[in-house]
């Protein structure tokens, strides 16, 4: 059982029915959801979403306009920052520059008055946590970005707090050094056992750190779902299309049983797909559909379920897949994803060839809107 599927667990973090206003602007609205120990939960979105908003009623930095959040079971309503067992991580890192790493690091468990046998043993612990033992000594400025990033995060984590928010905390970094601290950021929180909340603007690293991804517009969650879930089961053509590459075909429905027939273009034949939505007669559905489910071959495909022909447009060459641009007669551009796992195919396929496109009756979802 993950805790968010075990109805005994209790969780964490509740926010109910909650909405913020900023004016007449509603930045929030009327949010409910539950966040468990131990999750790394990620808040996905376009810029304005909410996201940060959501992030900094947690801390206590804004209050709700309506409605409440809970904390270990707590009405956070009366309870100011400095009360609540979360700490929050900033994009900036906001180091002390004229203090060395390990004062950074101690800086809060002094302030709260701590022992200094009690201070040292906790600054060391969390200096071997995030691999920055050698570099105590050293400022902040005689560190790499990463290491700073490894100091903000020591310092985060050196009080304790049961949840950890973390605003864009990779942002700062290039893009090989995000990834392997990505991967790092997993394993401290795994080894910490602290509940963490990442605010991300990139799906992928959403997708690769998050146990769980709510993804987010206009001040709602529209979906909340293991990172496989939300890529391979969106529920929303606006899911489908924030996370990853995806085809989608409109059309109106004509089921049959478990399968449905989305009518989408004259004289095209109908898409044929597997769905447990029931959808009604005429009623308009949104199929979609990731590019490397869709196969691409210059023969006929035998026994594909869905089959249309096309025309390719162009052929983007990534390494390690390809992606074809197949524009069909009616129109719609089609995009078909092939892994290149073979040196150089028997045959390449190359603009303006003539293809087919095809997929199963399960590759694609079917959606309601
Ligand atoms: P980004 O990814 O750009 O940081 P976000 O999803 O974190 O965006 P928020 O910072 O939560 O978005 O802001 C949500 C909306 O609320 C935005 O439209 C923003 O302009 C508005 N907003 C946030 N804070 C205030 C404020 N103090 N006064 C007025 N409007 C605000």
């Amino acid at each position: 059982f993950a805790p968010w599927e075990d109805p005994n667990e209790k969780p964490l973090i509740q926010f109910k029915n909650v909405t913020k206003r900023f004016g007449d602007f509603v930045a929030i609205d009327n949010l409910t959801q539950d966040i468990f120990a131990k999750e790394f939960f990620a808040l996905l979105g376009p810029s304005g979403c909410g996201k940060t908003t959501m992030m900094r009623m947690l801390a206590g930095f804004e209050a709700p306009t309506q409605g409440q959040i809970f904390i270990a079971g707590q009405d956070m309503a009366k309870i100011p920052p400095n009360k609540r067992a979360v700490n929050m991580m900033f994009q900036s890192y906001a180091l002390f520059p004229h203090l060395s790493v390990w004062e950074n690091i101690a800086f809060g468990l002094k302030r709260e008055g701590k022992d200094k046998d009690a201070i040292t043993a906790r600054v060391e612990e969390m200096l071997r946590l995030t691999r920055l033992s050698k570099f105590a000594k050293r400022k902040p400025h005689q560190i790499s970005g990463g290491q700073r990033q490894r100091v903000a995060l020591a310092r985060s984590l050196a009080k304790a707090p049961k949840l950890l928010l973390l605003d864009e905390p990779l942002g700062a970094l290039d893009k090989k050094l995000r990834q392997d601290t990505q991967f790092e950021l997993m394993d401290i929180q795994e080894k910490t056992g602290t509940t963490f909340v990442i605010v991300t603007h990139d799906q992928e690293e959403a997708m690769t750190v998050a146990s769980r991804v709510a993804v987010m517009d206009e001040g709602q969650i529209i979906q909340v779902a293991t990172p496989a879930q939300i890529y391979e089961a969106p529920n929303s053509v606006y899911v489908a299309d924030f996370i990853g590459d995806v085809n989608i075909i409109s059309g109106r429905a004509k089921p049959n049983g478990e399968k449905v027939a989305t009518q989408w273009a004259e004289g095209q034949p109908d898409i044929i797909g597997t769905t447990a939505t029931k959808f009604d007669a005429g009623q308009e559905i949104h199929f979609a559909i990731r590019p490397e489910k869709v196969a691409i071959s210059t023969e006929e495909p035998q026994d594909a379920a869905n089959k249309v022909q096309g025309k390719v447009l162009d052929i983007a060459y990534l390494g390690n897949i390809s992606t074809y641009h197949v524009e069909l007669p009616t129109g719609h551009v089609i995009k078909a994803q092939t892994a290149n796992t073979r040196r150089l195919s028997r045959r390449q396929i190359t603009w303006e060839d003539p293809v087919w496109i095809s997929w199963t009756d399960t590759a694609g979802v079917l959606l309601e809107r």
